[in-house]
């Protein structure tokens, strides 16, 4: 729900407009009592400098002050609302009886369906039936006993878009102003931010973190039947893509403490066959990189850190994706580091992996329709490298901000769960916030009926897969399997509030009590 404020409104709160400014002023301070910030119209700036002004002017100003005072008072105000954009469509208002309201009426009517718009302009309250006067807002709202209803989201990319919202959109309109959809300038520009964040040489925007596996397997050479040891307990893809390219992933039991992959189970694990290995930094929290990555040195072997979970996250003091011989993630919309649809990215210190990789996600051209090798479409679009580039800029706040989340979490539960343990080496992106318990359907299911949701990554190990069956790999995963009936994924993203995590919590302990 959205509440787009009209010019009447903001002009009776900023000029204290007696007597409306009263319950116009109720109203407001209720929403952000709520922490539901109201929307101004990008559009009507100049009728709001102009409205205001000829209100101060009323008390004897000279109208030239007024307007300084306008200007300096909606300032101020602006901070605590977000701007809802005026798009071309909204030029098209001449033949309106009132082109202002039509506009505004256009631009609630884009927002979701349950937004209004908050007046006491008599002709908007008739002619637009989600056009609401504070009198009736308080009946509705603040006086009744109705419930607000705000759930909680599992992850808020609504709130993210709102705090962004001026970035991105023209981040977005300068994408469709070049027309280069396709290996433009931002995806060069992403390219380069990603480099700088990580500190890895090589950053490669693809088409998503799947296609970023397949990518690496392609760079490294890998052949049919060609062993790579993966975790058992992961996403899908960090084992399918192996499948799909025809070699045989070898899954190997992690450790209870992180869920990630076991150090002592991949040296079980290696045969002759054994070309690689595929660390899963899971819920955003980097494996003990240091001792994959002398295991892989004795054994001969490559590693690529799957990172698609952890972007961001730190080991040793260096950045995941920086810690091996290849790396992917994935800019999935609900990963850390999210785009606004399929992306993802291969890194790489390596200029000849790095190189074949670029080849290869362009069908295999270094100069177009001139093909040296078999290679894919797997590339990222502009468009989705302008969002990712945008909301980069706001990643270290984002990743702290899930850290004291992540806090808040442990400090409330640690006495009745096992809640999750970073390591001293490690700073993780919590791409996820994951409790275990025995009683772990039950808590799930009184949950959902409070409507908080929660998730569970992930229910059946990879070796139990159907998908797997063929490989006819019967071995015991006792962590894993034990993790699949344990886990539970509770609300993780940066703008949650205590007072949430409050309600979560209160409600996860009144569940076990029942
Ligand atoms: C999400 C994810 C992937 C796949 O990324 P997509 O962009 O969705 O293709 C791969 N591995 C892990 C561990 C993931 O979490």
């Amino acid at each position: 729900m959205k509440i787009l404020l009209d010019v009447n409104i903001v002009v009776d709160i900023c000029a204290e407009r007696l007597p409306f400014f009263k319950k116009a002023t109720q109203v407001f301070a209720w929403l952000m009592n709520k922490n539901i910030q109201p929307y101004l119209y990008s559009g009507s700036v100049q009728t709001l400098i102009y409205s205001l002004a000829t209100q101060i002017h009323k008390l004897d100003r000279p109208f030239s002050k007024s307007l300084e005072i306008a200007r300096n008072e909606l300032n101020k105000f602006s901070e605590s609302v977000y701007w809802w954009s005026a798009l071309s469509e909204d030029g098209q208002v001449f033949l309106d009886k009132d082109p202002e309201d039509a506009q505004l009426i256009k631009a609630v009517n884009r927002m979701s369906e349950d937004s209004f718009l908050l007046t006491r302009d008599k002709q908007l309250l008739k002619r637009f039936n989600k056009a609401i006067s504070p009198e009736k807002f308080i009946q509705k709202y603040i006086e009744s006993e109705l419930e607000w209803q705000k759930s909680i989201p599992f992850c808020d990319l609504k709130k993210q878009l709102d705090e962004y919202r001026p970035e991105i959109e023209s981040s977005i309109n300068q994408v469709l102003e070049s027309t280069t959809f396709i290996n433009g300038p931002a995806v060069k520009t992403l390219a380069e931010d990603l480099s700088s964040f990580s500190g890895v040489k090589h950053s490669i925007p693809c088409a998503s973190g799947t296609d970023a596996l397949l990518l690496a397997f392609m760079a490294l050479n890998v052949k049919p039947g060609d062993e790579i040891i993966v975790p058992a307990f992961t996403f899908i893809a960090s084992g399918s893509m192996v499948s799909f390219y025809k070699a045989v992933p070898v899954f190997a039991d992690v450790d209870s403490v992180t869920f990630n992959i076991d150090p002592e189970e991949i040296k079980k694990k290696i045969t002759k066959k054994t070309v690689g290995i595929i660390p899963v930094s899971l819920y955003g929290q980097c494996p003990p990189m240091e001792e994959i990555n002398k295991i892989a040195a004795e054994n001969n072997l490559w590693v690529i850190e799957d990172a698609a979970q952890s972007f961001g996250a730190d080991y040793n003091g260096k950045k995941s994706c920086n810690l091996s011989t290849m790396a992917t993630t994935s800019f999935f919309p609900a990963k850390p580091l999210g785009c606004y649809g399929d992306g993802g990215a291969v890194f790489t210190n390596n200029d000849a992996l790095a190189d074949k990789v670029r080849l290869y996600a362009n069908h295999g051209q270094a100069k177009r329709y001139y093909h040296s090798e078999i290679g894919i479409n797997g590339r990222m679009d502009s468009l989705q490298a302008a969002v990712v580039s945008t909301k980069l800029k706001h990643f270290n706040n984002e990743i702290d901000a899930r850290n004291r989340v992540a806090e808040m979490y442990t400090e409330r539960l640690k006495d009745i769960f096992k809640t999750p343990e970073v390591l001293s080496t490690n700073r993780s992106t919590w791409a996820q916030y994951t409790i275990r318990s025995e009683k772990r359907d039950v808590i799930r299911e009184k949950l959902s009926e409070k409507d908080i949701p929660t998730a569970i990554h992930y229910p059946m190990p990879l070796p139990r897969q159907e998908a797997f069956s063929y490989l006819g790999q019967n071995d015991s995963f006792p962590v894993s399997d034990m993790l699949s009936e344990q886990v539970l994924s509770l609300p993780m993203h940066p703008f949650i509030t205590e007072e949430e995590i409050d309600f979560i919590c209160n409600t996860i302990k009144e569940v076990l009590n029942d």
